[in-house]
């Protein structure tokens, strides 16, 4: 007996499903791409349970005519490419047909669609790749679909989704980067009842770009080139340095506006603002490339997230001398003066200053814990615990003598140990040491950074932070830890959720802490022994929360050989 069998056609498809869809946002993904392909410039999204139990798409399109509905459902049924040398020009998002056919095959799909030619709606059931009905209804012309159950007969799939907040958050993005594409679009996502998105038709890129991010429009600035010799041509949404941030999470990158993603092309732009941001930060960018659609394949990964563009390394120069250009000397002069180092900028000042170090009223929160080893410590510790200041440098580092060795201390990493230790202790005693504010500081946060807060705002609390809803995109912060000096810039690292990231109070106070810099300050001699005092007391005082060292050791014997002796 042979072994070989022929999979069904039911197998087929559930296999095919997973490499198109794979949670609710590729999903989504897939059914604003059908709506903008029918030319729609109204649509709304609507979830339940960040789509795993209901998504709807409902747009003003071309509608579908009711000759075709029942082929839609149908593997490789495509309105948009009949000869495959139409591939090479395909300006449109789908092609392949396989994205209803994907949908229907894991979920019950009900689909209403009327033409504007027509006076009746038709509506269509499927569940399971299977059609279950077919009737005649009335409806606005467009089109309207509705997913329930996802994944319901594919357990596998459906035990992997994430927690509604890291799906939203991921539906998020994939909307957002959407209503980039299409400016002139009504955009709405609503997620139970609750709007999360409501952008009205904008003029522009740039305003669209600031309305979905909520970003300043002053802070960013929008120029472009081209059509150069290969007729390609370059749009650009810059944000400037203000608005840097821990993560990569405002860079988006379109080529023939379909969003992609591009290691490259990314990594040559985030080279670029290095000129004018630190390594670790990030910026905000959107970047548009139109480029001839012979020169790029878009037909390379199963969800085309990821293009092939015909000379990729050339275009990557270009794009990049390209933005050096217009944040260095553009029409939008830059605020701050540029850093005389180009590969190690000066950090931004925090906006708020505070005492430099932690007040004496503190140390109990800040004295080494209970039963912590009090005998003399050997090695780098012991070293540090008998060293003497000596100076500082670059106000980013303290100097300090220990028997035959230099110790050189990092101040902004020593002071994030500390203050990571200290809110941990704080937290875990109940008594979060905080600042109050007699009127509160305000931070404009993106649809994003809202779930995200609303999905931690009860782990806030134990740190310090006494945080409300401003208005609808921006929240107050009333209270704040103490040990933290910037915490704007601290709120917005905890509200950068990252897929999934941890969220106990350890990584809570982990990311709280990235708000203590404390280079670009000089330091005395109080100060810098005080510092030490503090991190001595730690339980980890050689490592920064993020694992960069705290001290570095440079012995006589390392100097002396530099001096050839
Ligand atoms: P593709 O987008 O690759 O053509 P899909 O499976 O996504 O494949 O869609 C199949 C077909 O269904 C499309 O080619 C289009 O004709 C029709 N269609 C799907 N969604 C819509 C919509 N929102 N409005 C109009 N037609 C649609
Ligand atoms: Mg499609």
């Amino acid at each position: 007996m042979g072994k070989v069998n022929i999979l069904t056609p039911q197998v087929v498809a559930k296999i095919a499903a997973g490499e198109v869809i794979e949670r609710p946002a590729s999903l989504v993904k897939e059914l604003l791409e059908n709506s903008f392909d029918a030319g729609a410039d109204q649509i709304t999204v609507e979830l339940r349970q960040a789509g795993k139990t209901f998504i709807g798409v409902s747009d003003n399109g071309s509608g579908i005519d009711s000759d075709d509905i029942e082929k839609i459902f149908l593997r490789h049924a495509t309105s948009k490419l009949k000869e495959s040398q139409d591939l090479d020009t395909i300006l449109t998002f789908g092609f392949r047909g396989e994205a209803l056919y994907s949908i229907a095959a894991v979920s019950d799909v009900t689909l209403t669609s009327r033409t504007p030619e027509h006076d009746a709606a038709v509506q269509i059931h499927a569940r399971g790749g299977q059609v279950l009905q077919r009737v005649s209804t009335a409806a606005e012309s467009g089109t309207r679909i509705e997913i329930r159950e996802l994944f319901f007969n594919t357990p596998a799939r459906k035990k992997f989704l994430k927690s509604d907040p890291t799906e939203i958050h991921q539906i998020l993005a994939i909307v957002s980067s959407y209503a980039l594409a299409f400016p002139g679009a009504r955009l709405r996502l609503i997620h139970a009842d609750r709007t999360l998105l409501d952008l009205a038709p904008a003029g522009n890129r740039k305003v669209r770009f600031c309305d979905i991010f909520n970003l300043p429009e002053a802070n960013v600035i929008a120029a472009g080139s081209g059509p150069d010799q290969r007729r390609i041509k370059m749009e650009m949404l810059l944000g400037d340095q203000t608005l840097s941030r821990s993560r990569r999470d405002i860079q988006l990158i379109y080529v023939n506006s379909r969003p992609v993603y591009s290691k490259s092309l990314a990594f040559h732009i985030n080279q670029a603002y290095r000129k004018i941001i630190p390594a670790k930060e990030n910026p905000c960018f959107a970047v548009f490339l139109d480029i001839p659609p012979q020169y790029v394949d878009v037909n390379v990964h199963p969800a085309k997230r990821e293009v092939k563009i015909m000379d990729e390394p050339r275009l990557a120069a270009d794009l990049a001398a390209k933005i050096t250009q217009y944040l260095t000397e553009g029409a939008n002069p830059l605020q701050m003066p540029l850093p005389s180092s180009l590969d190690q900028p000066e950090p931004v000042k925090p906006a708020v200053s505070m005492p430099y170090l932690i007040r004496e009223t503190l140390d109990i929160y800040t004295a080494a814990p209970a039963g912590a080893d009090t005998t003399p410590a050997t090695g780098l510790r012991g070293k540090l615990q008998q060293a003497a200041f000596i100076g500082t440098l670059s106000e980013k580092y303290i100097l300090m003598e220990a028997g035959t060795s230099l110790l050189i201390l990092d101040q902004h990493a020593a002071q994030e140990r500390i203050t990571f230790e200290s809110l941990k202790r704080q937290a875990a005693l109940g008594r979060p040491q905080s600042q109050t504010l007699l009127a509160p500081i305000t931070l404009s946060i993106s649809a994003q950074e809202k779930t995200a807060w609303e999905a931690l705002r009860k782990q806030l609390d134990p740190l310090g932070f006494d945080t409300t809803l401003w208005d609808g995109s921006s929240l107050a912060i009333h209270a704040f830890p103490a040990l933290i000096k910037d915490p704007q810039r601290s709120l917005r690292e905890i509200l950068n959720w990252k897929e999934d990231q941890a969220d106990d109070i350890d990584s809570l106070a982990k990311r709280a802490c990235r708000g203590s810099l404390t280079s670009g300050y000089r330091v005395d001699k109080n100060q810098a022994q005080y510092m030490v005092k503090e991190l001595l007391g730690c339980q980890e005082p050689l490592s920064c929360p993020h694992g960069r060292p705290t001290v570095v050791e440079l012995t006589l014997k390392t100097i002396d050989k530099e001096f050839l002796r």
